[in-house]
């Protein structure tokens, strides 16, 4: 290692032009012909050495005496001091510099004086006393300081996203994603699986979220779609035999975004043959151990906690339920019956559900008014009816303002159910089942994290199964595939399909981090006929069928093998492995929740010449701020 550094060096110093092959070898120490070392490596150890160091100036202090530069790349800071006795015209250049521009310094490196020692910086032993200055590339005056501390506007970030990507946290993540997908990559390359590219310009199979269409030149009135997921090649591939499948693959969906949502993202695909769920489940609880060890040094225990869609919506209101903590639902609609309370009852008398939460030492944190902002919170986000509440007196008493409409065993009985001790607070929902597990679900997610139930350095991992096959969509009037069309139903559910498609479950399974989906998948319908059935159920007939998956159903009769796989979303991946909040942090050039990229400016409106060649007249005026 020494030999070749040191080779570089003198490369470095002679131009380097014999060797350059060499030295592009050797890039990953920073190394270059224009560089010795990175503004990260300097030690003491380096002291007496002539360096040449390339980056942009951090800041820049005139000391009236000398001149201070911190030097900043991707590795690191380092100081460049410009004092006599150098040389006059690297003090008169260093007097010039202005914060980000781009500079190459040579110079000595030296000891810091003992009282400039910065021990908690890697090169804080040391300072290069500059002999010479040479501005690669001056900066205008940048809109936003990289290393400033109150952040700026996300907009102002965003437009600027090459001074974004140069703040160290936005670094540091961009580092954590690399090495998530590196380590993806080579777990599944020891398993056997082979990272197979498949197509972007694909064909559109409208079934889920909206497809974004490319209109073809060459077939007019002909479009490609962007895949919202390689879901149908994958299956091909295993028709085809390529038994274990894996691709880091885009995927776009033209979607209302929701906040961490993006109109395309990155997958972690995969698919297996020969497999059941269990094979599926286990290959993804080993990428979880080596992910957790490798990246945040964390020992995760197997087999992951698993539960079934219906446990987890009866004890967390939620399909991806925060395992951190407690505070489960609990069913009290019984009880509710017994009431003289007209909401308590009218609601388990109509068929709906009455369930609360007990957030322990809940009343220390939630004042009255507190309480009547959870109350409007519920109503306004969840469309719940109401919210309903008890404290715990020091005596054990309930208090609450309907308490007068309860019988004191039916208070007795709520006590008891709940769990309840003094000081704590019970907070009821009393809707419909759907109502209730989002409005609750929403209570115990808020109030977690208000109460500070978890350290927030916990990961939690676990899987939930048996989803439910289709779900009824309200606005369309017909069930839609809950996961996507080509998930097979659990065996003993295969009747259900005819009977009573609402109470089909599916071989499916999601992974859960922290109460956040970060992948799903499912075991797939190998069986024709079986797939012609679900696209029945789904409204889907014979011929649209055949338009649209007619090269899936024929592969599905030439030989398909049992297969299945999950996805997983890489770019949540690094949000929860991060502890970030914002899913833009994780990715380098995101879109705004209005799915523009205000660096570029997509999507723009095009030259008429261009839309004339692919023969699209468009119908509306543009967008502006006054015609949304
Ligand atoms: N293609 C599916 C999705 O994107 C994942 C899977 O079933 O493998 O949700």
């Amino acid at each position: 290692m020494a030999n070749w550094l040191a080779s570089a060096r003198l490369l470095a110093r002679t131009g380097g032009r014999q060797h350059r092959f060499s030295i592009t070898h050797q890039l990953h120490s920073g190394v270059s012909v224009l560089r010795t070392q990175t503004c990260g490596a300097l030690r003491a150890s380096n002291i007496g050495e002539k360096v040449t160091l390339c980056g942009w100036v951090d800041s820049v202090r005139d000391h009236g005496g000398g001149v201070f530069i911190d030097l900043r790349d991707r590795y690191g800071k380092t100081q460049v001091v410009a004092a006599p006795p150098g040389s006059e015209a690297a003090i008169e250049a260093a007097k010039k510099a202005r914060a980000e521009d781009v500079l190459q310094i040579q110079g000595v490196v030296a000891a810091r004086p003992a009282e400039t020692v910065k021990p908690k910086l890697a090169t804080g032993e040391i300072e290069v006393r500059c002999e010479s200055l040479k501005v690669l590339n001056r900066s205008k005056t940048p809109p936003f300081q990289p290393g400033q501390t109150d952040l700026p506007g996300e907009d102002l970030r965003l437009k600027h996203r090459y001074l974004d990507l140069r703040r160290e946290p936005m670094l540091r993540t961009l580092e954590l994603r690399s090495r998530i997908v590196k380590g993806m990559r080579d777990y599944f390359e020891a398993n056997d699986f082979i990272d197979i590219e498949t197509p972007i310009l694909g064909r559109s199979t409208p079934e889920g979220a909206r497809d974004y269409l490319v209109p073809s030149r060459v077939h007019r009135c002909s479009f490609y779609a962007l895949p919202q997921s390689p879901q149908l090649y994958k299956q091909i591939l295993m028709v085809a035999g390529y038994d274990r499948y894996v691709q880091v693959a885009r995927c776009f969906r033209d979607e209302d975004l929701r906040a961490d949502r993006q109109p395309e993202f990155t997958q972690l695909d995969m698919e297996m043959s020969f497999v059941e769920m269990d094979d599926v489940v286990g290959m993804i609880d080993g990428l979880v151990v080596k992910l957790a060890k490798d990246i945040l040094g964390l020992e995760v225990s197997l087999p992951l906690p698993r539960m079934t869609y219906d446990e987890a919506m009866r004890r967390f209101g939620h399909d991806a339920p925060d395992l951190r903590f407690g505070m489960e639902l609990v069913d009290c609609t019984d009880l509710a019956k017994q009431t003289e309370f007209r909401v308590f009852r009218e609601t388990a008398d109509g068929g709906g559900f009455v369930r609360g939460i007990r957030v322990p030492n809940g009343t220390s944190t939630y004042s009255r008014r507190g309480l009547d902002s959870l109350t409007d919170w519920v109503r306004q986000d969840f469309c719940a009816r109401g919210l309903a509440w008890f404290r715990i007196e020091e005596d054990g008493t309930l208090f609450s303002p309907i308490a007068k409409n309860f019988e004191q065993p039916v208070l007795d009985a709520i006590k008891e159910r709940m769990g309840a001790e003094p000081g704590d607070l019970l907070l009821f929902i009393a809707d419909s089942w759907e109502v209730s597990c989002k409005a609750l679900a929403g209570l115990r997610k808020r109030i977690g994290a208000e109460m500070k139930m978890y350290d927030p350095a916990e990961m939690n991992f676990s899987w939930v199964t048996e989803f439910p096959m289709f779900e009824w969509d309200d606005e369309e009037h017909r069930w839609v595939a809950m996961h996507h069309p080509f998930t097979a139903p659990r065996p003993q559910d295969l009747e259900l399909l005819d009977s009573d498609p609402k109470a089909c479950r599916a071989i499916a399974y999601d992974l859960v981090i922290n109460g956040s989906e970060a992948g799903g998948g499912t075991i797939r319908i190998h069986d024709s006929e079986i797939q012609s059935k679900v696209f029945g159920l789904l409204g889907i007939d014979e011929q649209t069928a055949k338009d649209r998956f007619g090269f899936l159903l024929d592969a599905l009769q030439f030989g398909a093998p049992p297969h299945g796989g999950i996805a997983l979303g890489i770019d949540r991946f690094v949000m929860l492995f991060g502890k970030l909040d914002s899913i833009r942090d994780c990715i380098a050039f995101p879109k705004t929740q209005r799915a523009t990229d205000l660096m570029t400016g997509a999507p723009n409106l095009v030259d008429g010449r261009q839309l004339n060649e692919l023969n699209i007249a468009v119908t509306a005026p543009p967008k502006t701020e006054n015609n949304e």
